[in-house]
């Protein structure tokens, strides 16, 4: 995976720009939230400078670093070091086998997945079980599913860099635990922000890549199939590619096949 530095390069947010350590972010007001009520201007600092600090503070890269599965989602619910915190109904930490060795990355939750806390429920959701199932699998059956970004961004608009970069320590933990096979990054957004690259979902797909030493093949976003039936058929040949690359990166490690 790129390295901290590699990302800001990537969104131009270096060399001229970086992550200041300082003071801790004010603490959000849930109460406020909970009840719908406004949140004194007093208590409300403005959001994006104070989620920086926060994010990149070492202890809390060391915690995460350190999170077994059986902290890792109530560490996801009270995590504050990001703006996203503040408009989420529910964050969304990954649903699935912990020990899979499919493991499925899209962007960020939508509003279904913030109402449910699960990742890819809805139409896209039905979609990503219909691929899986085509493939002989299902979502809780050696398949591990998760967004890079743990609360959706409101709107479903594309995550802020500095998002991004908060949320990017869970995933890489997630990486870290599973030890998947092959990682499938779903969607163009996904495959940036694994990849540190802005390259084209064309010129991403049809070859494997490396994300923490894991094989990763790019397809496209579920969603976006819906909308763009005559891409199926190349999602399809995507599968093929991922579960070829899972063979031989068992191969490699000379896994058992039913781990
Ligand atoms: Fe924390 Fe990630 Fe949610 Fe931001 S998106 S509040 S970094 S869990």
């Amino acid at each position: 995976m790129p390295s901290r530095d590699d990302v800001l390069r990537e969104l131009r947010l270096a060399p001229e720009w970086r992550l200041r350590r300082a003071a801790p972010a004010a603490p959000v007001d849930r109460t406020a939230e909970s009840t719908g009520a406004s949140p004194s201007s007093t208590a409300s600092p403005p959001a994006q400078p104070a989620a920086a600090v926060a994010a990149d503070s070492p202890s809390r890269l060391a915690r995460i670093a350190a999170l077994g599965w059986e902290d890792f989602a109530a560490d996801v619910d009270a995590c504050t070091a990001c703006a996203l915190c503040r408009t989420r109904n529910r964050s969304v930490p990954g649903v699935g086998d912990v020990r899979a060795q499919w493991l499925l990355i899209g962007e960020a939750p939508g509003a279904e997945e913030d109402a449910r806390g699960e990742p890819f429920v809805g139409q896209a959701g039905k979609l990503l079980d219909n691929m899986l199932a085509a493939l002989g699998m299902t979502r809780r059956e050696n398949v591990y599913i998760a967004n890079v970004l743990k609360c959706r961004p409101p709107g479903n608009r594309t995550p802020e860099p500095l998002e991004a970069l908060a949320c990017r320590p869970y995933i890489e933990r997630q990486i870290a635990l599973i030890r998947p096979g092959l990682i499938l990054a779903l969607g163009k957004s996904a495959a940036s922000l694994l990849l540190g690259t802005d390259a084209s979902i064309a010129s991403l797909r049809g070859r494997v890549h490396r994300c923490q030493g894991v094989p990763l093949v790019v397809t496209y976003h579920p969603a976006y199939l819906l909308r763009s039936l005559q891409d199926k058929a190349r999602a399809w040949e995507d599968l093929l590619l991922a579960r070829r690359a899972l063979g031989a990166s068992l191969a490699e490690a000379e896994l058992p096949a039913d781990r």
